[in-house]
Protein backbone atom coordinates (compact mmCIF):
# COMPACT_ATOMS: atom_id res chain seq x y z
CA UNK A 1 0.00 0.00 0.00
CA UNK A 2 1.42 3.45 -0.73
CA UNK A 3 1.03 6.29 1.70
CA UNK A 4 1.01 9.60 1.39
CA UNK A 5 1.11 12.81 4.17
CA UNK A 6 -1.04 15.28 3.37
CA UNK A 7 -0.57 18.94 4.87
CA UNK A 8 -4.14 20.69 5.44
CA UNK A 9 -4.57 23.97 5.18
CA UNK A 10 -8.39 25.33 5.09
CA UNK A 11 -7.49 28.85 6.19
CA UNK A 12 -10.77 31.05 6.07
CA UNK A 13 -14.34 32.00 4.96
CA UNK A 14 -15.04 29.19 2.48
CA UNK A 15 -12.20 27.54 2.96
CA UNK A 16 -12.74 25.23 5.78
CA UNK A 17 -16.18 24.28 4.34
CA UNK A 18 -14.80 23.26 0.56
CA UNK A 19 -11.77 21.33 2.11
CA UNK A 20 -14.11 19.29 4.06
CA UNK A 21 -15.38 18.38 0.84
CA UNK A 22 -12.39 18.02 -0.89
CA UNK A 23 -11.50 15.44 2.25
CA UNK A 24 -14.60 13.14 1.53
CA UNK A 25 -13.68 12.95 -2.04
CA UNK A 26 -10.13 11.49 -0.97
CA UNK A 27 -11.59 8.97 1.22
CA UNK A 28 -13.51 7.75 -1.43
CA UNK A 29 -10.25 7.70 -3.44
CA UNK A 30 -8.58 5.59 -0.81
CA UNK A 31 -11.78 3.08 -0.52
CA UNK A 32 -10.71 2.41 -4.68
CA UNK A 33 -6.89 2.27 -4.74
CA UNK A 34 -4.32 0.81 -2.87
CA UNK A 35 -3.59 3.95 -0.83
CA UNK A 36 -3.94 5.90 2.24
CA UNK A 37 -3.85 9.35 2.90
CA UNK A 38 -2.44 10.82 6.21
CA UNK A 39 -4.29 14.04 6.84
CA UNK A 40 -2.58 17.02 8.82
CA UNK A 41 -4.67 20.11 9.78
CA UNK A 42 -3.10 22.93 10.65
CA UNK A 43 -3.89 27.09 11.14
CA UNK A 44 -3.10 29.37 7.90
CA UNK A 45 -4.34 32.90 6.95
CA UNK A 46 -6.26 35.00 9.48
CA UNK A 47 -7.17 31.59 11.29
CA UNK A 48 -3.39 31.54 12.36
CA UNK A 49 -3.48 35.05 13.04
CA UNK A 50 -6.72 34.84 15.41
CA UNK A 51 -5.40 32.03 16.86
CA UNK A 52 -1.58 31.91 16.92
CA UNK A 53 -0.89 36.18 16.09
CA UNK A 54 0.36 35.04 13.12
CA UNK A 55 -0.59 34.26 9.06
CA UNK A 56 2.39 31.25 8.82
CA UNK A 57 3.03 29.86 12.47
CA UNK A 58 6.47 27.66 12.42
CA UNK A 59 4.39 24.57 13.24
CA UNK A 60 2.59 24.92 10.00
CA UNK A 61 5.36 25.09 8.53
CA UNK A 62 6.78 22.13 9.71
CA UNK A 63 3.48 20.40 8.94
CA UNK A 64 3.92 21.40 5.37
CA UNK A 65 7.68 20.39 5.40
CA UNK A 66 7.28 16.75 6.78
CA UNK A 67 4.17 16.14 3.97
CA UNK A 68 4.32 14.73 0.52
CA UNK A 69 1.96 17.86 -0.32
CA UNK A 70 0.06 21.13 0.96
CA UNK A 71 -3.87 20.94 0.07
CA UNK A 72 -4.48 24.74 0.56
CA UNK A 73 -7.92 26.35 0.79
CA UNK A 74 -7.48 30.33 0.63
CA UNK A 75 -6.71 32.96 3.03
CA UNK A 76 -7.94 36.34 3.70
CA UNK A 77 -11.07 38.34 4.72
CA UNK A 78 -12.96 41.91 5.51
CA UNK A 79 -12.01 41.12 9.54
CA UNK A 80 -8.10 41.23 8.41
CA UNK A 81 -7.81 44.15 6.17
CA UNK A 82 -6.64 46.88 8.53
CA UNK A 83 -3.72 45.01 9.42
CA UNK A 84 -0.14 46.00 7.83
CA UNK A 85 0.08 44.48 3.90
CA UNK A 86 2.62 42.23 4.88
CA UNK A 87 0.92 40.77 8.05
CA UNK A 88 -2.43 40.04 6.00
CA UNK A 89 -3.61 36.69 5.84
CA UNK A 90 -2.29 36.24 1.62
CA UNK A 91 0.72 38.16 1.65
CA UNK A 92 1.75 36.69 5.03
CA UNK A 93 0.88 32.99 4.45
CA UNK A 94 1.17 32.44 0.25
CA UNK A 95 4.24 34.43 -0.38
CA UNK A 96 6.30 33.12 2.24
CA UNK A 97 5.46 29.98 1.49
CA UNK A 98 6.40 29.98 -2.54
CA UNK A 99 9.46 31.47 -1.47
CA UNK A 100 10.39 28.83 1.52
CA UNK A 101 9.80 25.89 -1.37
CA UNK A 102 10.72 27.74 -4.44
CA UNK A 103 7.24 27.27 -6.00
CA UNK A 104 8.53 28.33 -9.57
CA UNK A 105 6.05 26.59 -11.38
CA UNK A 106 2.08 27.54 -11.07
CA UNK A 107 -0.84 25.54 -13.87
CA UNK A 108 -4.23 26.71 -13.47
CA UNK A 109 -6.41 25.22 -15.90
CA UNK A 110 -9.40 26.16 -17.49
CA UNK A 111 -12.19 23.87 -18.70
CA UNK A 112 -15.64 23.89 -19.73
CA UNK A 113 -17.59 20.97 -18.43
CA UNK A 114 -20.19 20.67 -21.29
CA UNK A 115 -23.60 21.38 -18.98
CA UNK A 116 -22.14 24.77 -17.98
CA UNK A 117 -21.12 26.17 -21.61
CA UNK A 118 -23.87 28.53 -20.78
CA UNK A 119 -21.76 30.38 -17.98
CA UNK A 120 -19.17 31.17 -20.03
CA UNK A 121 -19.25 34.67 -21.43
CA UNK A 122 -18.10 33.47 -25.28
CA UNK A 123 -21.29 32.30 -27.74
CA UNK A 124 -21.83 28.85 -28.06
CA UNK A 125 -20.34 28.66 -31.65
CA UNK A 126 -16.71 30.02 -30.56
CA UNK A 127 -17.27 27.28 -27.50
CA UNK A 128 -18.18 24.65 -30.08
CA UNK A 129 -17.50 21.63 -27.15
CA UNK A 130 -15.82 23.57 -24.57
CA UNK A 131 -12.58 23.15 -23.85
CA UNK A 132 -9.68 22.33 -21.59
CA UNK A 133 -6.72 24.94 -21.33
CA UNK A 134 -3.26 24.55 -18.73
CA UNK A 135 -1.70 27.43 -18.57
CA UNK A 136 2.13 26.88 -16.77
CA UNK A 137 3.67 30.03 -16.06
CA UNK A 138 6.71 30.78 -14.53
CA UNK A 139 6.07 32.12 -10.92
CA UNK A 140 9.13 33.37 -9.35
CA UNK A 141 11.01 34.73 -12.48
CA UNK A 142 10.83 37.45 -14.35
CA UNK A 143 9.49 41.29 -14.49
CA UNK A 144 7.80 40.87 -11.01
CA UNK A 145 11.04 40.20 -9.67
CA UNK A 146 13.89 41.78 -11.70
CA UNK A 147 16.17 44.33 -10.12
CA UNK A 148 16.48 47.19 -10.23
CA UNK A 149 13.27 48.83 -9.67
CA UNK A 150 13.08 51.99 -9.25
CA UNK A 151 9.74 54.80 -8.73
CA UNK A 152 10.59 58.35 -8.63
CA UNK A 153 8.14 61.23 -9.32
CA UNK A 154 9.23 61.36 -12.76
CA UNK A 155 9.82 58.30 -14.02
CA UNK A 156 9.83 54.29 -13.00
CA UNK A 157 11.23 51.55 -14.26
CA UNK A 158 11.44 47.63 -13.51
CA UNK A 159 13.61 45.30 -15.30
CA UNK A 160 12.33 42.21 -16.85
CA UNK A 161 15.41 39.68 -16.28
CA UNK A 162 15.37 35.72 -17.09
CA UNK A 163 17.94 32.95 -17.03
CA UNK A 164 18.18 30.28 -19.45
CA UNK A 165 18.24 27.89 -16.49
CA UNK A 166 14.94 29.31 -15.06
CA UNK A 167 13.17 29.23 -18.60
CA UNK A 168 14.85 25.56 -19.43
CA UNK A 169 13.05 24.35 -16.11
CA UNK A 170 9.31 26.00 -16.58
CA UNK A 171 10.07 24.36 -20.52
CA UNK A 172 10.15 20.66 -18.82
CA UNK A 173 6.93 21.12 -16.58
CA UNK A 174 5.19 22.63 -19.56
CA UNK A 175 6.55 19.51 -21.75
CA UNK A 176 6.29 17.26 -19.20
CA UNK A 177 2.32 18.82 -18.68
CA UNK A 178 1.39 18.03 -22.55
CA UNK A 179 2.73 14.77 -21.73
CA UNK A 180 -0.27 13.38 -19.35
CA UNK A 181 -2.33 15.55 -21.25
CA UNK A 182 -3.12 15.98 -25.39
CA UNK A 183 0.47 16.72 -26.08
CA UNK A 184 0.75 19.88 -27.29
CA UNK A 185 2.53 23.28 -26.01
CA UNK A 186 1.57 26.46 -27.41
CA UNK A 187 4.84 28.78 -26.12
CA UNK A 188 4.01 32.66 -25.18
CA UNK A 189 6.19 35.53 -25.80
CA UNK A 190 6.91 39.12 -27.27
CA UNK A 191 9.53 37.88 -29.76
CA UNK A 192 9.58 40.45 -32.22
CA UNK A 193 10.24 43.08 -29.38
CA UNK A 194 11.73 42.11 -26.55
CA UNK A 195 15.27 40.26 -25.64
CA UNK A 196 14.18 38.19 -22.68
CA UNK A 197 11.44 36.67 -25.17
CA UNK A 198 14.00 35.76 -27.71
CA UNK A 199 16.28 33.60 -25.05
CA UNK A 200 12.44 32.53 -23.68
CA UNK A 201 11.99 31.56 -27.72
CA UNK A 202 15.27 30.02 -28.35
CA UNK A 203 15.70 28.30 -25.14
CA UNK A 204 12.10 26.59 -25.49
CA UNK A 205 12.95 25.40 -28.64
CA UNK A 206 16.29 23.28 -26.86
CA UNK A 207 14.61 22.25 -24.63
CA UNK A 208 11.60 20.96 -27.17
CA UNK A 209 14.47 18.47 -28.63
CA UNK A 210 14.29 15.95 -25.58
CA UNK A 211 10.08 16.03 -25.86
CA UNK A 212 9.82 15.50 -30.14
CA UNK A 213 6.58 13.71 -29.41
CA UNK A 214 4.96 17.01 -28.17
CA UNK A 215 3.82 19.38 -30.62
CA UNK A 216 5.27 22.91 -30.14
CA UNK A 217 4.11 26.05 -31.58
CA UNK A 218 4.71 30.11 -30.66
CA UNK A 219 2.32 32.51 -30.17
CA UNK A 220 2.96 36.45 -29.49
CA UNK A 221 1.19 37.50 -26.01
CA UNK A 222 -1.22 39.68 -28.26
CA UNK A 223 -2.16 36.97 -30.43
CA UNK A 224 -2.90 34.48 -27.70
CA UNK A 225 -5.06 37.31 -25.65
CA UNK A 226 -7.23 37.09 -28.97
CA UNK A 227 -6.72 33.57 -29.93
CA UNK A 228 -8.17 32.39 -26.48
CA UNK A 229 -11.56 34.15 -26.81
CA UNK A 230 -11.38 33.46 -30.75
CA UNK A 231 -10.91 29.81 -30.94
CA UNK A 232 -10.27 28.14 -27.05
CA UNK A 233 -10.50 24.92 -28.20
CA UNK A 234 -7.28 25.44 -30.38
CA UNK A 235 -4.98 24.90 -27.04
CA UNK A 236 -3.60 22.17 -24.75
CA UNK A 237 -0.96 23.18 -22.65
CA UNK A 238 0.09 27.11 -22.91
CA UNK A 239 3.25 27.84 -21.68
CA UNK A 240 4.12 32.12 -20.00
CA UNK A 241 6.57 33.41 -17.96
CA UNK A 242 5.36 35.00 -14.99
CA UNK A 243 3.29 38.47 -16.07
CA UNK A 244 1.96 37.13 -19.87
CA UNK A 245 0.93 33.55 -17.61
CA UNK A 246 -0.31 35.97 -14.89
CA UNK A 247 -2.65 37.46 -17.47
CA UNK A 248 -3.56 34.84 -19.59
CA UNK A 249 -4.67 32.74 -17.08
CA UNK A 250 -6.93 35.25 -15.44
CA UNK A 251 -8.45 36.10 -18.87
CA UNK A 252 -8.82 31.88 -19.14
CA UNK A 253 -10.54 31.91 -15.98
CA UNK A 254 -12.82 34.11 -16.91
CA UNK A 255 -14.30 32.61 -20.12
CA UNK A 256 -15.28 29.42 -18.06
CA UNK A 257 -17.53 31.40 -16.86
CA UNK A 258 -17.27 29.51 -13.29
CA UNK A 259 -14.78 30.50 -10.93
CA UNK A 260 -16.00 27.98 -8.10
CA UNK A 261 -14.60 25.34 -10.45
CA UNK A 262 -11.02 26.04 -11.14
CA UNK A 263 -8.26 24.65 -9.12
CA UNK A 264 -4.56 25.13 -9.43
CA UNK A 265 -0.97 23.92 -8.25
CA UNK A 266 2.00 25.59 -7.48
CA UNK A 267 5.04 22.58 -7.96
CA UNK A 268 8.86 23.13 -7.50
CA UNK A 269 11.98 21.07 -8.84
CA UNK A 270 10.92 17.87 -6.28
CA UNK A 271 7.38 18.15 -7.72
CA UNK A 272 6.46 18.97 -4.27
CA UNK A 273 3.34 21.23 -4.09
CA UNK A 274 0.86 23.09 -3.19
CA UNK A 275 -2.79 23.06 -4.53
CA UNK A 276 -5.41 25.36 -4.16
CA UNK A 277 -8.40 26.50 -5.95
CA UNK A 278 -8.54 29.88 -7.82
CA UNK A 279 -10.71 31.90 -6.31
CA UNK A 280 -10.56 33.18 -2.96
CA UNK A 281 -12.10 32.93 0.80
CA UNK A 282 -15.87 34.27 -0.74
CA UNK A 283 -16.68 36.08 2.16
CA UNK A 284 -20.34 37.00 0.74
CA UNK A 285 -21.36 33.19 0.82
CA UNK A 286 -19.19 32.19 3.38
CA UNK A 287 -20.13 30.56 6.55
CA UNK A 288 -23.78 29.36 4.41
CA UNK A 289 -22.38 25.75 3.36
CA UNK A 290 -23.41 27.09 -0.25
CA UNK A 291 -19.90 27.56 -1.72
CA UNK A 292 -19.00 25.36 -4.86
CA UNK A 293 -16.50 22.59 -3.41
CA UNK A 294 -15.43 21.16 -7.15
CA UNK A 295 -12.18 24.02 -7.13
CA UNK A 296 -10.85 22.45 -3.68
CA UNK A 297 -12.00 19.19 -5.39
CA UNK A 298 -10.11 19.30 -8.14
CA UNK A 299 -7.29 20.65 -6.77
CA UNK A 300 -7.19 17.42 -4.81
CA UNK A 301 -7.17 15.59 -7.65
CA UNK A 302 -4.46 18.01 -8.92
CA UNK A 303 -2.38 16.55 -6.17
CA UNK A 304 -2.93 12.99 -7.00
CA UNK A 305 -1.68 13.14 -10.52
CA UNK A 306 0.78 15.88 -9.98
CA UNK A 307 2.59 15.65 -6.93
CA UNK A 308 1.54 11.54 -6.31
CA UNK A 309 1.55 10.03 -9.95
CA UNK A 310 -2.10 9.00 -9.24
CA UNK A 311 -3.36 9.91 -13.01
CA UNK A 312 -5.72 7.39 -12.55
CA UNK A 313 -7.43 8.74 -9.75
CA UNK A 314 -7.37 12.34 -11.52
CA UNK A 315 -9.26 10.78 -14.68
CA UNK A 316 -11.70 9.15 -11.85
CA UNK A 317 -12.78 12.35 -10.18
CA UNK A 318 -12.60 14.41 -12.84
CA UNK A 319 -15.25 11.95 -15.00
CA UNK A 320 -17.07 11.91 -11.41
CA UNK A 321 -17.38 15.66 -11.39
CA UNK A 322 -18.86 15.14 -15.27
CA UNK A 323 -21.31 13.09 -14.24
CA UNK A 324 -22.45 14.90 -11.29
CA UNK A 325 -23.27 17.76 -13.27
CA UNK A 326 -24.83 15.67 -16.12
CA UNK A 327 -27.20 14.42 -13.59
CA UNK A 328 -27.98 17.87 -12.64
CA UNK A 329 -26.59 18.47 -9.39
CA UNK A 330 -25.85 22.60 -8.93
CA UNK A 331 -24.89 25.05 -6.38
CA UNK A 332 -25.59 28.14 -6.50
CA UNK A 333 -22.61 29.58 -8.61
CA UNK A 334 -23.78 27.24 -11.51
CA UNK A 335 -27.42 27.01 -11.28
CA UNK A 336 -29.32 28.52 -14.26
CA UNK A 337 -32.41 27.28 -13.07
CA UNK A 338 -32.99 25.22 -15.74
CA UNK A 339 -35.60 21.53 -15.89
CA UNK A 340 -33.60 18.90 -15.15
CA UNK A 341 -31.35 20.91 -12.59
CA UNK A 342 -31.14 20.57 -8.19
CA UNK A 343 -29.99 22.75 -6.09
CA UNK A 344 -27.54 21.40 -3.51
CA UNK A 345 -25.01 22.74 -0.91
CA UNK A 346 -21.41 22.33 -0.41
CA UNK A 347 -21.37 18.91 1.04
CA UNK A 348 -24.18 17.45 -0.68
CA UNK A 349 -22.43 18.55 -4.04
CA UNK A 350 -19.42 17.00 -2.73
CA UNK A 351 -20.99 13.62 -1.41
CA UNK A 352 -22.60 13.27 -4.63
CA UNK A 353 -19.28 13.17 -6.39
CA UNK A 354 -17.76 11.19 -3.57
CA UNK A 355 -20.39 8.46 -4.00
CA UNK A 356 -19.42 8.46 -8.37
CA UNK A 357 -15.92 8.20 -7.82
CA UNK A 358 -16.48 5.02 -5.91
CA UNK A 359 -18.88 4.14 -8.44
CA UNK A 360 -17.84 2.59 -11.55
CA UNK A 361 -21.11 2.69 -13.52
CA UNK A 362 -20.70 6.44 -12.81
CA UNK A 363 -17.22 6.24 -14.59
CA UNK A 364 -18.48 5.11 -17.94
CA UNK A 365 -19.05 8.16 -20.45
P1 LIG B 1 -13.30 35.62 -4.26
O1 LIG B 1 -12.75 34.68 -5.26
O2 LIG B 1 -13.26 35.19 -2.85
O3 LIG B 1 -14.83 35.92 -4.67
C1 LIG B 1 -15.24 36.46 -5.91
C2 LIG B 1 -16.67 35.97 -6.24
O4 LIG B 1 -16.62 34.60 -6.60
C3 LIG B 1 -17.61 36.07 -5.04
O5 LIG B 1 -18.90 36.46 -5.47
C4 LIG B 1 -17.64 34.66 -4.50
O6 LIG B 1 -18.84 34.35 -3.83
C5 LIG B 1 -17.46 33.84 -5.76
N1 LIG B 1 -16.80 32.55 -5.47
C6 LIG B 1 -15.47 32.33 -5.29
N2 LIG B 1 -15.25 31.03 -5.01
C7 LIG B 1 -16.46 30.43 -5.03
C8 LIG B 1 -16.90 29.10 -4.81
N3 LIG B 1 -16.06 28.10 -4.52
N4 LIG B 1 -18.23 28.84 -4.89
C9 LIG B 1 -19.11 29.80 -5.20
N5 LIG B 1 -18.76 31.08 -5.42
C10 LIG B 1 -17.45 31.39 -5.32
O7 LIG B 1 -12.55 37.00 -4.48
P2 LIG B 1 -12.58 38.35 -3.63
O8 LIG B 1 -13.97 38.64 -3.17
O9 LIG B 1 -11.87 39.34 -4.45
O10 LIG B 1 -11.68 38.05 -2.37
C11 LIG B 1 -12.18 37.68 -1.08
C12 LIG B 1 -11.03 37.41 -0.13
O11 LIG B 1 -10.29 36.28 -0.62
C13 LIG B 1 -10.04 38.56 -0.02
O12 LIG B 1 -9.65 38.68 1.33
C14 LIG B 1 -8.85 38.11 -0.88
O13 LIG B 1 -7.65 38.66 -0.41
C15 LIG B 1 -8.90 36.62 -0.66
N6 LIG B 1 -8.27 35.84 -1.74
C16 LIG B 1 -7.48 34.81 -1.37
C17 LIG B 1 -6.89 34.01 -2.33
C18 LIG B 1 -6.02 32.88 -1.88
O14 LIG B 1 -6.08 32.47 -0.74
N7 LIG B 1 -5.21 32.31 -2.75
C19 LIG B 1 -7.11 34.26 -3.69
C20 LIG B 1 -7.97 35.31 -4.05
C21 LIG B 1 -8.54 36.10 -3.05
Amino acid sequence: MRRFKIAVLPGDGIGPEVMEGAILVLKAVEKVYDVEFQYRYADVGGAAIDRWGTPLPDETLMVCEESDAILFGSVGGPKWEHLPPDKQPERGALLPLRKHFDFFANLRYGKIYEPLIWASPLKKEVLGSGFDIMVVRELTGGIYFGKPRELKDDFAYDTMIYHKWEIERIAKVAFETASKRRGKVTSVDKSNVLYTSLLWRRTVEEVHRNYMDIELNHLYIDNAAMQLVKNPGQFDVILASNMFGDILSDEMAMITGSLGMLPSASINEERFGLYEPVGGTAPDIAGKGIANPVAQIMSAAMMLKYSFDMDEAYDRIDRAVAKTLDDGLRTRDIYSGKEGEKLVGTMEMASEIAKRVGDNNAQVR
